[in-house]
């Protein structure tokens, strides 16, 4: 039986909405929520990433400011304007768009972002707090797939999750919110022996690597919950042939485009999975809603007041 698809597009509309409504109640006290979007010179891809974020902050009413410095910016300028916004009672949330150039140290660019408006979760301070189960900013990927499983009613206490893929951007912080939310979690690498087989434990198996299609059927569980968060472009028709021969819309979207968007499990996996995320439509669009999501909760937090039921709960 072919696996339910779990429609990212349907449940990140679902957050969006819940965050405009605390929006609009925050905004109403004169406490409109507000992040600050940092890119560094004309990176393609950082642009377009920016400007989904920008636009999702006018759809749920967060005013957003995009801070643009040149490509040949140094790491003290950088840091100046982080601790200008780290000062700036309007501003809850602070992104840094990556990557930056090379003469910029990022990792010290990270660490100046104070941990209450770090909307990406990846100051060592919100590591720290979701490690402890304290209440912090939790990075967006790995939020929007605890979402994911939460609004599809899939269970995840007692079961056993497997997680490839140990980035500190989404394997780690995933595998620690499964922990927390009480799953039995494996973390896997490229140095662990006998992928498919440790994969075929899972009940619920998040594939974070990287490699477009890498995951085939032999590495899932008949029934488990497949969670892909991979966003690969495919360029080659070689390539597109492997992962989509004879799947017509697919091949209308790369005749037209010269290109389309895979994750890191083969479309084969739909026919062994009980539910799987689509790529693109699955993972992907959760991570800007949580980055709303994750505005608002530092602004709930920063400037007093409840922290919202829903960022509580991937708190
Ligand atoms: P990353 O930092 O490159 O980490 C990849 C991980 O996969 C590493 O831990 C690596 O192991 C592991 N890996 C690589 N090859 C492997 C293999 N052959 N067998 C087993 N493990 C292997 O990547 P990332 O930032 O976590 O991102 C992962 C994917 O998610 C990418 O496709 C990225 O574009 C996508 N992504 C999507 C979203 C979204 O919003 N949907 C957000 C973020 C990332 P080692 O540690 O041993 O090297």
């Amino acid at each position: 039986m072919a696996a339910r698809i779990l429609d990212g597009n349907r449940i990140a509309a679902e957050i969006r909405s819940e965050v405009t409504a605390e929006v609009q109640a925050l905004a109403a006290a004169g406490k409109r929520p507000g992040l600050a979007v940092v890119l560094v010179g004309h990176n393609p891809a950082s642009e377009i990433y920016v400007r989904g974020k920008v636009r999702s902050c006018e759809e749920v009413g967060i005013y957003s400011e995009k801070l643009t410095p040149p490509d040949t910016v140094s790491t003290q300028e950088l840091l100046d304007t982080v601790l200008k916004l780290n000062r700036r009672d309007d501003i809850d949330g602070i992104l840094v768009q990556l990557p930056l150039p090379v003469q910029v140290d990022a990792k010290q660019i990270l660490m100046a972002v104070s941990p209450a408006k770090d909307v990406d979760g990846f100051h060592p301070v919100n590591v720290g707090l979701l490690s402890t189960q304290r209440p912090g900013l939790v990075p967006c990927t790995p939020a929007g797939i605890m979402e994911i499983l939460k609004r599809s009613g899939i269970a995840v206490a007692g079961q056993e999750a497997v997680v490839v893929g140990r980035s500190d951007i989404v394997g780690k912080p995933t595998a620690m919110l499964l922990i927390n939310a009480h799953a039995t979690v494996t973390v896997c690498h490229s140095k662990t022996r006998d992928l498919p087989g440790v994969c075929r434990r899972g009940d619920i198996l998040v594939a974070a690597i990287g490699r477009a299609g890498m995951i085939t059927r032999n590495f899932i569980k008949p029934g488990a919950t497949v969670i892909d968060v991979g966003m690969n472009k495919i360029t080659e028709r070689a390539e597109f042939d492997r992962l989509f021969a004879g799947n017509a819309k697919r091949e209308e979207i790369f005749r037209a485009k010269g290109a389309t968007l895979v994750g890191d499990v083969l479309p084969e996996a739909a026919e062994v999975a009980g539910a799987i995320t689509p790529v693109p439509g699955g993972v992907g669009p959760l991570t800007i809603a949580m980055l709303m999501s994750n505005t608002l909760k530092a602004a709930r937090m920063r400037r007093g007041g409840r922290v919202p039921a829903l960022a509580r709960e991937t708190a």
